[in-house]
């Protein structure tokens, strides 16, 4: 199906703001992109995204959407504490979880990054990430060669 990126995502944002009461921004340098996706699909990804970065920071978090040759970027940017670099590799395997402490204060079974990634890889994209201990992580889904125009 073809939608319109960046008011899909807008949409799934709002949601959050008024329930999760937190600022989520949206940011783009361009005001459309249409892509061929599966919209069910990739809401499911985008909800696991930002409910970590609500879960797992306190500031406002940031949607980035933009598009660079054949490839759409969509990435949620939280400040909250960081994943460090010795388990920043596990944590897309199933029931993989960080700090234990940390990880029983905010609930959940370590699934929603493992699911969030098969569920992209299901439509042919990738799912990446970065973080920082002290700086906060950023979650990419790469949508590749499915643009219409
Ligand atoms: P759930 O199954 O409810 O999603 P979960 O949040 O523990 O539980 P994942 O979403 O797979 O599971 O995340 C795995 C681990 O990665 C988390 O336990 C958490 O330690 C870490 N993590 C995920 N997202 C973030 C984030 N935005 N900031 C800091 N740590 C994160």
């Amino acid at each position: 199906e073809e939608i319109e990126l960046i008011s899909f995502c807008d949409q799934i944002a709002q949601t959050f703001r008024r329930t999760g009461h937190r600022e989520i921004k949206l940011q783009s340098e361009v005001k459309e992109i249409q892509a061929m996706t599966i919209p069910g699909k990739l809401e499911q990804v985008l909800v696991i995204l930002l409910d970590n970065a609500i879960k797992y920071s306190d500031s406002g978090i940031e949607i980035m959407i933009k598009r660079e040759m054949d490839d759409i970027f969509i990435s949620v940017k939280d400040q909250g504490p960081g994943i460090s670099p010795e388990h920043l590799p596990h944590v897309f395997e199933r029931f993989y979880r960080v700090d234990s402490s940390r990880a029983r204060k905010t609930g959940g079974n370590g699934l929603g990054l493992s699911i969030a990634r098969s569920l992209v890889e299901s439509f042919h994209g990738k799912l990446g990430i970065e973080s920082e201990v002290g700086e906060g992580t950023v979650v990419t889904i790469i949508l590749s060669h499915r643009i219409l125009i």
